[in-house]
């Protein structure tokens, strides 16, 4: 009997999982096409990092991590982060869990290490076609270029795996949303996430005196969400761990309203409650900085606050408000080719519960290209392996079933 062909375009995480997943599925061939001449590439840019595999939160806390939900919710169920160090260890990648619940490969492993121990999990046979770029479609095939010229190819199941638009050194550029967009697909412009945030001019003195330092122990709330952390200041506003899940939701939100028009909340000192924080400061009488300091705010939490407070409200009455709720804007994000992921990409209700296109059968994307968001700290590449292995168990059966 012949064998099936599956074509995998893109050659990052998602496509990395997804095969390393089909690694019994001898009925089929698999054929890579991707624009790089090696595999992984921001995967591995990745694990020059934290290389956070996945997070070790309990599973049934996974989903509301995931901007929108329901794209992802029962695959991250039923592929968790459980299951996915189970098959880590099967894949002879060891892994533990560091601090703020972070799961990492083994210390010791290199990320290239990691890398080639998925490649030994792939499928045999796998066939790769290096610098290779998806340029479009035609109505039964795909269109590929190679060093030379253009070809179709053609195959029983396409899966798409093309990544999202940061970082593009690594070959993750997002110019395939035109082709998308040329058959109908609904697609959205990347912007950037888990970036930094640039402050206005007005904070230039700020960011000038104080870039290299951090401001720790603070949380930041933007609508519902309350982000625990620090942020580190930079010539040009502020980043970190608090920074990041935030910006993510900006800029989400920022395609129907402009970036500027968003207010988050700083809360220098989440650990006191508002009545601590007014007792500490009653009955001191002297200067507002020298309280402050007194009370164990930074020099740069200071000036954060000197620099958002109006004039007339810098007095002790008025500013245990603000060391609470300070109000802060940003006028826009750092440039995406900085940013750890991107937003945007294929809508989501483009695609049914397989990551199947709805208007193309047989035609599958998963991955950042897939218009989902979430946050650093291993939810990302949760979130690829989710997805990876749920298309992987459904063309399993896909095969089972005929
Ligand atoms: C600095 C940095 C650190 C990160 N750290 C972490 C972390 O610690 N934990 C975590 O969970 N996530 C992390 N991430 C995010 C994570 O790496 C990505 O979310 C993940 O790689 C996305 O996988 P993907 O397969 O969807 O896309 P990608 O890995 O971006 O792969 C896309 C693939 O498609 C190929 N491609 C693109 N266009 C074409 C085309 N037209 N034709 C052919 N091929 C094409 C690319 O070359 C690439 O091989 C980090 C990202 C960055 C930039």
């Amino acid at each position: 009997m012949s064998k099936k062909v599956i074509n995998i375009y893109g050659g990052g995480a998602a496509t990395i999982f997804f095969l390393a997943k089909m690694r019994d599925q001898d009925s089929y061939t698999f054929n890579v096409f991707t624009n790089k001449s090696t595999l992984g590439r921001k995967f591995l840019v990745a694990g020059k990092g934290g290389f956070n595999l996945t997070n070790d939160c309990p599973p049934e806390q996974l989903p509301p991590y995931y901007l929108p939900q329901a794209v992802l919710q029962e695959k991250l169920k039923t592929y968790d982060n459980k299951e996915f160090v189970d098959f880590l260890t099967k894949a002879k990648i060891p892994t533990y869990t560091g601090s703020s619940r972070r799961i990492f490969p083994k210390k010791g492993m290199k990320p290239i290490e990691v890398l080639q121990a998925f490649k030994d999990y792939f499928p045999a046979g796998t066939n790769i076609n290096f610098d290779c770029d998806f340029v479009g479609f035609t109505p039964k095939g795909v269109r590929v270029k190679g060093a030379d010229e253009e070809r179709i190819v053609e195959a029983d199941f396409h899966v798409f795996a093309l990544g999202g638009a940061s970082w593009t050194i690594t070959g993750s550029k997002g110019e395939w949303l035109k082709a998308f967009h040329e058959i109908d697909v609904k697609t959205h412009a990347f912007q950037p996430a888990n970036c930094g945030l640039v402050l206005p001019s007005s904070y230039a003195d700020f960011c000038n005196f104080h870039q290299g330092e951090a401001i720790k122990n603070i949380s930041i709330s933007y609508n519902d969400q309350v982000i625990l952390g620090e942020f580190n200041i930079t010539s040009t506003g502020l980043e970190g761990n608090a920074i990041y899940p935030i910006s993510t939701l900006l800029s989400r939100n920022s395609r129907e309203k402009e970036l500027e028009t968003h207010t988050v909340f700083i809360d220098l000192k989440p650990q006191w409650t508002e009545e601590k924080l007014a007792n500490k400061l009653k009955f001191r009488s002297d200067t507002l900085s020298r309280i402050l300091k007194q009370l164990k705010f930074s020099k740069a939490a200071i000036s954060l606050l000197k620099a958002t407070v109006p004039r007339e409200h810098w007095n002790v009455e008025m500013i245990g408000f603000y060391l609470k709720k300070l109000p802060i804007s940003f006028e826009s994000f750092r440039p995406i080719e900085e940013a750890i992921s991107s937003s945007g990409g294929i809508d989501v209700d483009e695609v049914d519960d397989n990551f199947e296109l709805k208007k193309r059968p047989n035609t599958f994307c998963i991955g950042e290209m897939v218009d989902w968001d979430t946050r650093t700290g291993g939810f990302l590449l949760q979130a690829c392996y989710s997805m990876a292995a749920h298309l992987a168990g459904y063309l399993s059966k896909a095969d089972e079933s005929e």
